[in-house]
């Protein structure tokens, strides 16, 4: 499909956003995991390993994982939470969100870290289990969760369900009472609270499939629904109000908004709710402009707002449970790519460049799902070249095919050159595709000396398991 020039010619080559470089071979280390460093040579380390080394012994496209930057980050977060609440309550608990990334390495190092695990799905729960995480520990969450998954979890044992519709009480009601049990569960409130980076909404309706709603009342009635069904324990009330959220500003009406609901449930129905559950959404740096905000602090202001809120509705201090996905896996991996083509666009205004790599929107969507913006480095070597505003883009069919829309790389990228992208630990590996049936990159850990996958490439042959007329298949494809 040829390109329609006559759009591109009034594209401003870079965005006001985007800083011109002082140095385009230096890294930015705070969008880099703790133990990736670039020497003299322009080539990216990782624990001391370079990635030019990495990516000839493993292949590119891949995603590189910092064990020990993942595992800081969980045990920080758990940490800076506990403190903090324990200062105006009985505590706090990170549950990981498991869609953010998970395998059965990701949940052992959850579960050092002392976070409890939320899943959303039989596989992330068949996950957990086989990596031997404490059932206690695990939520499930999902707005449709299945016969087969709330019967996994019950047999498990997990430590709560989230409620999420009224469809749902009886079911889980009823499955529980088939076996005998005490199904401990949430109800998920949407509060009207709908937060994204430093700007939220606060409305009184809630047009979205998730929750129930708490100004229409839905969400007091549930209450008394669970509270009516004697296989039912309602352990406390859950608000998630986004994703990549740099302030307190939302969780604040957020919280305000739940324990005031918490407060009027106890009331008249005489019960004390011990758990509030105030969801995820940290945000994390994908590019200068991103500015998240340290554990520590965020965790020190919402334990505040909570003690203001229950303060206010004359409440007990909840025990607060949070979500954090994006902001434990998202800075800890790195996708590492292969040049293939560069072509240089006039734009009227200035030139492209249009870095074509060896993996796309397959490896990570969120650029074209969420218009999402990345960065990038030169990888392998240093260059006395000026920066070139370049967009890096995959291989596949599309020309929303886009990774980072913006970035300054050395005006001589070229063919054979690697580029790294970070922060792609979240919601890239998770929402990987087999789209123009490329098979979906693997996940080298690197931890210290030690390198091994996490979740090796898909081969072929796993990628055509599926398909009856084409498997067995070998690695040349026949
Ligand atoms: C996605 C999700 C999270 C995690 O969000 P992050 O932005 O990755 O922190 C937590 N809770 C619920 C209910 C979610 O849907």
């Amino acid at each position: 499909m040829p390109a329609h020039i006559a759009g591109s010619l009034h594209a401003a080559p870079s965005p006001v956003w985007l800083p011109y470089p002082d140095d385009v071979n230096a890294l930015m280390p705070s969008l880099w995991s703790a133990n990736v460093t670039k020497g003299d040579d322009g080539v990216l380390r990782i624990a001391g390993h370079p990635v030019t080394a990495l990516a000839e012994q493993y292949g590119t496209p891949m995603y590189v994982l910092d064990v020990a930057d993942f595992r800081a980050r969980a045990a920080e977060f758990a940490r800076a939470f506990s403190t903090a609440f324990e200062r105006v309550g009985p505590g706090a608990r990170g549950y990981y969100a498991g869609k953010a990334f998970l395998c059965t390495a990701a949940a052992g190092w959850i579960a050092e870290a002392d976070l409890g695990l939320d899943c959303c799905s039989l596989g992330e729960l068949m996950i957990a289990r086989r990596a031997g995480f404490d059932p206690a520990l695990v939520g499930l969450h999902g707005n449709n969760k299945s016969d087969a998954e709330i019967a996994f979890a019950l047999d498990w044992g997990i430590g709560r369900i989230v409620i999420d519709s009224f469809d749902e009480i009886p079911r889980v009601a009823a499955a529980a009472a088939d076996r005998g049990t005490t199904a401990r569960v949430m109800l998920r409130v949407t509060v009207g609270v709908e937060a994204h980076t430093h700007d939220f909404i606060a409305t009184a309706h809630e047009d979205q499939k998730f929750g129930l709603s708490l100004q229409g009342g839905d969400a007091a009635a549930a209450a008394a629904q669970i509270i009516d069904a004697p296989s039912l324990e309602l352990i406390g009330l859950h608000s998630h109000i986004g994703s990549q959220i740099f302030d307190k500003a939302g969780f604040e009406v957020a919280a305000g908004r739940i324990i005031g609901l918490r407060a009027e449930i106890e009331r008249t129905h005489g019960v004390s709710l011990p758990e509030v559950d105030l969801g995820g959404g940290f945000g994390i740096q994908y590019t200068s402009q991103d500015t998240p905000t340290p554990f520590g602090e965020i965790a020190e202001q919402l334990a505040d707002v909570v003690g203001k809120a229950c303060a206010e509705h004359g409440s007990e201090v909840p025990f607060v449970s949070f979500e954090p996905g994006r902001a434990i896996a998202g800075p800890a991996m790195f996708t590492l790519y292969r040049v293939g083509t560069v072509k240089p666009v006039d734009t009227g205004s200035g030139v492209r460049c249009y870095v074509s790599v060896d993996g796309g929107m397959s490896d990570n969507i969120r650029t074209a799902l969420y218009d999402a913006d990345y960065s990038c480095t030169l990888a392998n070597r240093t260059s006395p070249e000026d920066p070139v505003v370049v967009r890096v883009v995959g291989k596949h069919c599309e020309s929303g095919d886009i990774i980072v829309r913006d970035e300054y790389l050395p005006a001589d990228i070229a063919a054979g050159d690697l580029v790294a992208v970070p922060g792609t630990g979240a919601y890239c590996r998770p929402l990987a595709s087999n789209y123009n049936h490329v098979p979906r990159p693997g996940v080298l850990a690197v931890d210290g000396e030690d390198v091994r996958w996490a979740i090796r490439p898909e081969s072929y042959q796993d990628m055509f398991a599926t398909d009856p007329g084409f498997a067995p298949v070998h690695e040349n494809g026949e």
